[in-house]
């Protein structure tokens, strides 16, 4: 063998021990909070059926290359919330119910893997369709005994120091709720330097000039985004959310960032049980991920993207007792169970006179397909009429209240009437145990199978990317 080539192989074989041992430089991980395995599925048997198919239509993150499964109880609970199991995504740790970045014995300060990730140099993104404080974002950023703590959790947003913030609102940012309430948050954001932006337009005018930013909806204490079944253009999105932070964190020095997206309002709706607006959700989601995937084919060598959930809401299941689903009634619904309650309430108040069951039946037909593209049944339409006395004739203000909303109990039945239709049925209005699904894509990605706890999560993309202690 000549010496030159000799020389040669070996250069090749540096450069290849080199980039095995580089670590992953860009980092996504997406949480749908309140996800599981019937949330995703449900989704694409919905597109499907849409289509005239019996089977599932894919979104952009179930066909990630590794996809496995992961547990979610707490320490405390076999069916966690939402801040223990952002804690345990976040931190690796399990914890109690309520907490958010501490340990079970509610005084150990845990690290993020988003804290991790900024102690080793790199930019960090924090993004979320519903508020900034909220139990999952705030599991990255914040350290607290109890979830409830808006006015504290958002004290400590500023001062982690992250590049990017993105959410809907702050719930307590002048401490109304809180023992002993200091500066205003928005004041403290100013004091650590972030440019406060409501709205893309002054996310534009900002300038990207790689300062710090927080990103709000137009009403920075909105609780959360609009619910995507319900959107009007305008209305902030999480996709746009996802853009503005992997515009400002790409604009580093090159060490690359760490970004969580939390698909917030997947839980809201399944809390709501209202499963043709969750399906939209998860859809919008998906729709977030594909940004990122999209940065991951300009540099598949240094991305991983990792898409999970927190745990189930709602215990959902596809099926009621017969061998059927016909998700395709969920096709002509427009609004979600929240919105259609607003709508209904509003018809009657705003009406001079009690609006005939004519308009109202005209109003199902146009937001939900009642007898048109979704057949009812006699008795049905009788328990649809006599709600229709109660709230409009009777002006009776018979409610339904769940996990994050009260409804008009009308609006809630017609929503159970399409779930009849659909042959889809829920356990309940709160959180459910069991498995949630992971997908990723990226390179080292292999090391999330096989099944995972979710505190396995952060320590494995942490090795990955080599982030400090
Ligand atoms: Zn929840």
């Amino acid at each position: 063998m000549n010496k030159r080539y000799l020389i040669l192989l070996l250069a090749i074989a540096l450069c290849t021990v080199q980039a095995a041992a580089q670590n992953l430089k860009y980092v996504f991980l997406f949480i749908g909070d309140g996800m599981g395995m019937a949330q995703v599925d449900g989704t694409e048997m919905f597109l499907a059926e849409k289509e005239g198919i019996i089977g599932t239509h894919s979104l952009c993150f179930t066909q990630f290359p590794v996809a496995t499964m992961v547990t979610t109880h707490s320490a405390t609970n076999s069916v966690t919330d939402s801040a223990a199991g952002g804690t345990a995504l976040a931190c690796g740790t399990k914890t109690a119910n309520h907490l958010i970045g501490m340990a079970a014995d509610t005084t150990t300060v845990l690290t993020s893997i988003a804290e991790r990730a900024k102690r080793s140099g790199c930019r960090v993104g924090i993004v979320t369709s519903v508020s900034i404080d909220h139990a999952t974002p705030a599991a990255f950023y914040a350290h607290q005994p109890d979830r409830n703590m808006y006015y504290e959790i958002g004290c400590q947003l500023p001062a982690s120091g992250f590049d990017f913030f993105a959410g809907a609102g702050f719930l307590d940012p002048y401490g109304k709720d809180a023992k002993e309430a200091g500066k205003p948050v928005f004041d403290l954001l100013g004091e650590h330097g972030y440019t406060l932006c409501l709205g893309l337009d002054e996310y534009a005018d900002a300038g990207n000039d790689g300062g710090k930013i927080v990103l709000l909806s137009k009403d920075p204490q909105s609780k959360a985004l609009v619910t995507a079944i319900d959107r009007r253009p305008g209305d902030l999105t999480l996709r746009q959310m996802t853009e503005a932070a992997v515009s400002t964190l790409a604009r580093g020095d090159g060490k690359g960032f760490f970004l969580m997206v939390e698909g917030g309002k997947i839980d809201w709706s399944c809390h709501s049980n209202d499963a043709g607006a969750v399906f939209r959700e998860v859809e919008d989601f998906d729709s977030a991920v594909q940004v990122a995937y999209d940065f991951y084919l300009q540099h598949p060598d240094e991305t991983a993207i990792v898409v999970t959930a927190d745990h189930e809401t709602g215990g959902l299941a596809l099926g009621d007792g017969l061998y059927v689903l016909g998700l395709k009634a969920y096709a002509s619904q427009r609004l979600s169970v929240e919105e259609l309650s607003a709508r209904l309430t509003d018809l009657r108040n705003n009406s001079a006179t009690t609006p005939e069951w004519e308009t109202v039946r005209r109003f199902l037909t146009t937001n939900l397909g009642f007898w048109d593209t979704v057949a009812l049944t006699a008795d049905e339409e009788k328990a649809l009429r006599e709600e229709y006395h109660e709230l409009f004739v009777a002006r009776h203000d018979n409610e339904e209240e769940t996990h994050y909303a009260t409804n008009a109990r009308f609006a809630a039945m017609a929503i159970r009437i399409l779930d009849s239709k659909a042959h889809v049925s829920w356990a309940s209005t709160e959180h459910s145990a069991g498995y949630v699904p992971l997908f990723a894509i990226g390179r080292g990605t292999e090391a999330f199978s096989p099944k995972m706890d979710n505190t396995q999560i952060a320590p494995t993309l942490a090795r990955l990317a080599g982030y400090a202690e």
